[in-house]
């Protein structure tokens, strides 16, 4: 027998919760991230209440055609890139900008044949240590996407390991920018923790908080 757990999602809760954090960085794009299965909420539930966001954020392809479904046209970023090669078709069909963080999904895209050069999110690893190219490594994966067709354009990103606790973030902000300093492209490094701590603070909010 399932758990009798019952969870009630108010759809006007949820876009309380988006305007809030809208709020706390004003002149930022804000990405509602869903995760998957909207964390476990199921997008379709909880679209209406996010769809003041900027675009939608999240991990599972099905989802993003989900959400394509529903209507949204704006940004859809899959966080953790695609998982395999025929992935780059279902991105390029939908207009799907995919974060990259590994060699492996640079070879794939230099493979991939299109007409619609693709919008990326290039991670650095600043200390997560669960995605992405360390600093030292970040620039030569920046140039080498960028001499690429298939790539439109580059943004950087990273996420924070501490955001809500006693290690905070700065040593993360300082490394993301020592590395990224002159690139071009926007720029996405806050989750909520970050956002509603340190929004306030242009190096932190940047283009687009998460
Ligand atoms: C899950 C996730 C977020 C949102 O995380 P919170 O800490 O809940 O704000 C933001 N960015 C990435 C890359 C994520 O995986």
């Amino acid at each position: 027998m399932p758990r009798p757990i019952l969870a009630t999602i108010h759809p006007a809760a949820v876009h309380h919760n988006l305007e809030r954090a809208r709020r706390a960085a004003p002149d930022a794009r804000v990405w509602a991230v869903v995760k998957a299965n909207a964390y476990g909420h199921g997008i379709e539930r909880v679209f209406e209440g996010l769809r003041a966001a900027d675009g939608f954020a999240l991990l599972d392809l099905a989802e993003a055609e989900r959400v394509r479904a529903l209507g949204w046209r704006g940004p859809i970023l899959l966080l953790e890139g695609v998982f395999e090669p025929r992935d780059l078709e279902l991105c390029s069909r939908l207009g799907l900008w995919h974060a990259v963080h590994c060699d492996a999904q640079i070879d794939w895209l230099a493979a991939h044949k299109t007409q619609v050069p693709h919008r990326v999110f290039l991670k650095m690893n600043s200390g997560m240590n669960r995605l992405g190219f360390t600093p030292e490594r970040y620039r030569s994966a920046w140039a080498r996407l960028n001499a690429l067709p298939q790539v439109d354009e580059i943004s950087c990103m990273t996420h924070f390991s501490d955001a809500d606790g006693p290690r905070g973030i700065a040593h993360q902000v300082q490394a993301f920018q020592t590395a990224t300093q002159d690139l071009p492209g926007e720029r996405c490094i806050a989750n909520s923790a970050a956002l509603l701590r340190h929004g306030g603070d242009a190096q932190v909010r940047l283009d687009w908080v998460r």
